[in-house]
């Protein structure tokens, strides 16, 4: 039986892309060849890459003219370290919500100043820091617009004058934002695109110039532009079932009709969560995310029993983070309405059953 899977990544991916992705691990387009054995620069696979930076800028409502898609490898972890070798010149503006975005500081302070311009470590991160001030001789602005561990999501971006550079591994192609205000967007494939292996980066041209100093070529943004994601052997599968995934949301009705369904589930399982007694919310209410849904129980000598009934119920994938404990539900965009209807349903039982 196929379960229900709320794991935080890699996760849950389209039904109907599982079915296309295995088809085509065996025969690829009836060409009597696995996508994982075609050469990367063959005329099949430089379709398969493509469009799927094409479908990535469409989705997003970027111009490719103006941006550029590519398809890197070393996970959003290493863009932690490409963003500010190849932009931070003197001091660069961090928002700090969360273990990633901590971790991106670290890199960064590998370069250059971090001015750490709010942080919502005071209260173990469960909450997206307002009202501060971005300065204007920063290099860009990072932040993360999901912090997959805590459960928030920045809802309104700050006014800047400098280049907005985002995180958007977790919540990538969930929401209708303007994309257009970001300059740098990286995210990597296995929360919400597509299996582990691959990196989404948008970037905006015209910030590819000059470079603060000597950069390695895979670590170059520009040269990945320029080969088009191909200086070396892509990953090629993860790049064709993210293809794929991106195709799906296409047929959907794209990033507007999926964040319909999402807003759905998420209002449906806080619901559950704020009503049943035996359970409170992690995050603040205002910044809570649309896709990682952290709850705990009010009393944790119950946690073996709700398991049980959460295991019972085929759900996988729902225990906290460490850092937080208790559960996180993360419902990315693959994940069914009658997936979350079915958590809902246990953690109703759990309270008859108390
Ligand atoms: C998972 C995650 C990362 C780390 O991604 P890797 O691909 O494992 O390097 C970074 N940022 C956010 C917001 C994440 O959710």
């Amino acid at each position: 039986m196929k379960k229900h899977n709320f794991s935080a990544g890699p996760s849950i991916l389209p039904q109907e892309v599982m079915q296309q992705a295995s088809q085509g691990l065996i025969d690829f387009n009836h060409s009597g060849l696995s996508i994982m054995e075609i050469s990367h620069r063959s005329k099949d696979f430089i379709e398969v890459m493509d469009q799927a930076c094409a479908l990535a800028l469409e989705l997003l409502g970027l111009d490719s003219n103006t941006y550029s898609a590519l398809f890197l490898q070393g996970g959003a972890s290493t863009q932690f370290v490409m963003a500010p070798y190849n932009f931070l010149k003197q001091k660069a503006a961090y928002l700090n919500t969360g273990t990633w975005a901590s971790k991106a500081i670290k890199e960064a302070k590998l370069f250059g100043q971090v001015d750490e311009v709010a942080s919502s470590k005071d209260q173990n991160f469960a909450y997206i820091p307002k009202g501060y001030t971005i300065p204007h001789d920063s290099d860009y602005f990072h932040c993360t617009s999901n912090n997959t561990i805590f459960g928030t999501q920045i809802q309104d971006l700050p006014e800047t004058d400098v280049p907005v550079f985002c995180d958007m591994s977790s919540d990538i192609f969930s929401r209708v934002m303007d994309f257009s205000k970001f300059d740098l967007i990286y995210a990597g494939a296995q929360k919400n695109m597509g299996p582990a292996g691959t990196t989404l980066v948008v970037i905006k041209n015209e910030l590819l110039g000059e470079a603060p100093r000597p950069i390695p070529s895979m670590l170059d943004y520009r040269v990945h532009q320029e080969k088009e994601s191909m200086f070396n052997t892509p990953p090629v599968v993860a790049v064709y079932v993210s293809m794929l995934t991106l195709k799906w949301l296409k047929e959907k009705g794209g990033v507007s009709s999926i964040e319909k369904l999402n807003g759905e589930k998420a209002g449906q399982l806080y619901a559950e969560i704020d009503r049943n007694p035996l359970f409170k919310g992690f995050a603040h209410k205002e910044d809570r995310s649309m896709m990682n849904a952290t709850f705990n129980l009010r009393d944790e000598s119950q946690k073996s029993t709700f398991d049980a009934l959460c295991k019972e119920a085929g759900i996988n994938g729902i225990n906290g983070h460490r850092s937080v404990g208790g559960y996180r539900a993360s419902i990315y965009n693959a994940m069914p309405l009658e997936s979350v209807q079915v958590l809902i349903e246990v953690m109703k039982e759990f309270e008859r059953q108390q």
